[in-house]
């Protein structure tokens, strides 16, 4: 028997997958019919109605990917929502309509399509060609609502198969049968498209950019694909498939061995403790995060609970929420970041009157300028849970002092941002003191995510506790290529990471970096302490620490910093 034919794709989700291929039908297949033009009138009052349909059907998706997925993951349906709110695509598309007397399909189509472009030529990278995939699973949903089709006709399968697609949109993702999808092959999509952070999340194998498989691979082929490597063969012979059954099988026991360990320290080979803690959204994530052995929560996402809300938490209920999490957790410390919402990460919350609110963010020299009351209550909410209160205000299960609490506080661009978020927080303790309140003491620290903060870091670091390097911002806002951008923001961090070893204050990574087993050794030789991740991971990144030598990583860090490209260095020698 010949050796199977081999593609090579990029790891969208780690995993290994062996099973009989089934080809996704081709978007477009299932025939949206194009209606003939109907009156201006009708067709913009049919796109309407179609779009309410769609809306009622995303919240249903959010409501579900809310129990199997985390909050944070659930989110990506949220923006959805609001995309469809958005006036450059409903609101475009019955302007073409209008002007242009298209069907309802048309026109959207063409919004859509319009909007992607968009998207990508503002900024032609891959977390916004994500955006752009949310586009068509949105444009897709209206158009189906257009067809009066109950939603997409989702495939159902009798025995368990590999999924081979030209692309897979998130909404796919969450209504795949867990039970009868063994992995995922895409021609499309890349390691950072959401689809892939959701098969991540979901324990889906992935492989994405398979050139041409939907061609190359026939349904019911035997597939094999390694979501870590990217590595799929297609039609394996009997040595074969049983060389890739018994790596499934080693790394099912690998799996196992790291969820045993999970709850020991994370030691460097020279003795280092590294201290892996997670990233939530919602207390739910908390757990999560303790089972899989959280050294604490470095990074609470607060904006994700106050998203797809009608009206905004009031400082009693999130007191309630921050207090529940730091229970979960104590007497690990837990950073809870102040509302981050911006360009972005919107928040709809127009009914409440408090609409897109990010404290110093970025656009803004005032912090939270016009929404000092939400962030007020917000920091009163966290002072009063850190002296151990629950919602009813009175001193709660912990006791003050069990557990350290600090805020954090997002996207500070200068050195009067800082000043600014510190006195507002100064405010809502005289506030409560005031009022008689028991509140407790909480660490303050910021989050380095805009690169003028680099700049200023000797001076940042003189005004709070501890800082932690957002990268996933600082990649966003650094300009060119991943391949270029990732080593100038490895220098970044470095640069905060040696100010901070300077100035004696902890220095910790919450961005997608932290998580990832190529930057691990290098975040450690520079010196950061602390690495937030996805709770799911921490295990793994506890063992990825348990490998690196901080002495020889510190040496391959610097020659790495220093090289010039053409040496394999960062790029800018
Ligand atoms: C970051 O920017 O790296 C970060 C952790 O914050 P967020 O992803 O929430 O913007
Ligand atoms: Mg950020």
């Amino acid at each position: 028997m010949s050796p199977g034919r081999r593609f090579a794709g990029q790891g969208a989700a780690p995993g290994i997958a062996i099973g009989p291929a089934y080809l996704w039908p081709r978007r477009g297949q299932a025939g949206r019919a194009v209606a003939a033009a109907g009156s201006c009138r009708g067709e913009v009052e049919r796109l309407s109605a179609a779009a309410a349909v769609a809306r009622e059907g995303t919240r249903e998706i959010v409501r579900q990917a809310g129990r199997t997925l985390t909050r944070a993951e659930a989110g990506i349906f949220e923006a959805q929502l609001l995309m469809l709110d958005d006036p450059n695509l409903v609101g475009r598309a019955e302007e073409a309509i209008r002007t242009g007397g298209l069907s309802a399909e048309e026109a959207l189509e063409r919004a859509g399509a319009e909007c992607a472009a968009a998207l990508l030529r503002a900024v032609p990278d891959e977390s916004w060609r994500a955006r752009a995939a949310d586009v068509a699973d949105v444009v897709g949903r209206v158009l189906d609502a257009l067809a009066e089709r109950p939603g997409p006709s989702l495939p159902s399968f009798d025995h368990p198969v590999l999924v081979v697609a030209e692309e897979l949109l998130p909404s796919d993702i969450v209504a795949l049968d867990r039970e009868k999808v063994l992995g995922l092959v895409t021609q499309a999509g890349s390691p950072t498209s959401h689809a892939s952070i959701l098969a991540r999340s979901l324990g889906l194998p992935a492989v994405a950019g398979v050139p041409s498989a939907c061609e190359l691979i026939r349904e019911g082929d035997v597939v094999a694909a390694d979501g870590a490597s990217g590595e799929v063969v297609v039609g394996p012979d009997p040595v074969e498939a049983e060389d890739w059954r018994a790596r499934q099988a080693s790394r099912r026991e690998w799996r196992e061995g790291l969820r045993s360990r999970a709850h020991l320290p994370a030691i460097t080979t020279d003795g280092h403790r590294i201290r892996v803690a997670a990233n939530i959204g919602t207390p739910d994530e908390a757990e999560t995060a303790f089972l899989n052995g959280a050294d604490g929560i470095g990074l609470f996402r607060t904006e994700v609970f106050f998203m797809g809300r009608a009206s905004l938490p009031g400082e009693d209920e999130q007191c309630g929420v921050y207090g529940e999490v730091i229970r979960c957790l104590a007497p690990r410390p837990v950073v809870i970041r102040t509302l981050d919402a911006g360009d972005d990460k919107a928040l709809n919350l127009v009914a409440s009157g408090g609409r897109a609110v990010r404290l110093a963010g970025g656009r803004s020299s005032q912090p939270a300028s016009g929404h000092e009351d939400v962030f007020l209550a917000q920091l009163r909410a966290v002072l009063r849970a850190a002296a151990g209160a629950g919602e009813d205000g009175r001193a709660g299960v912990r006791r003050p002092g069990e557990a350290e609490v600090r805020v954090l506080f997002p996207m500070v661009a200068n050195l009067a941002d800082v000043v600014a978020a510190k006195a507002l927080l100064a405010r809502a303790a005289a506030e409560l003191d005031a009022r008689g309140v028991v509140r407790g003491e909480v660490k303050v620290g910021l989050m380095i995510e805009v690169p003028s903060a680099v700049a200023l870091i000797g001076l940042l670091l003189r005004e709070v506790d501890f800082v932690s390097l957002g990268t996933n911002d600082l990649a966003r806002l650094t300009p060119g290529p991943a391949e270029v951008a990732i080593p100038t923001v490895l220098r970044l961090v470095a640069a905060v990471a040696d100010a901070a070893r300077r100035a004696g204050k902890p220095v910790a990574v919450c961005g997608e970096l932290a998580a990832d087993p190529r930057a691990i050794p290098l975040l450690v030789g520079l010196g950061v302490g602390e690495l937030s991740v996805a709770p799911p991971l921490v295990p793994e990144v506890k063992e990825v620490v348990r490998t690196v030598s901080r002495r020889e990583a510190a040496i391959l860090a610097k020659r790495l910093l220093t090289a010039r490209p053409a040496e394999g260095g960062t790029g800018d020698g």
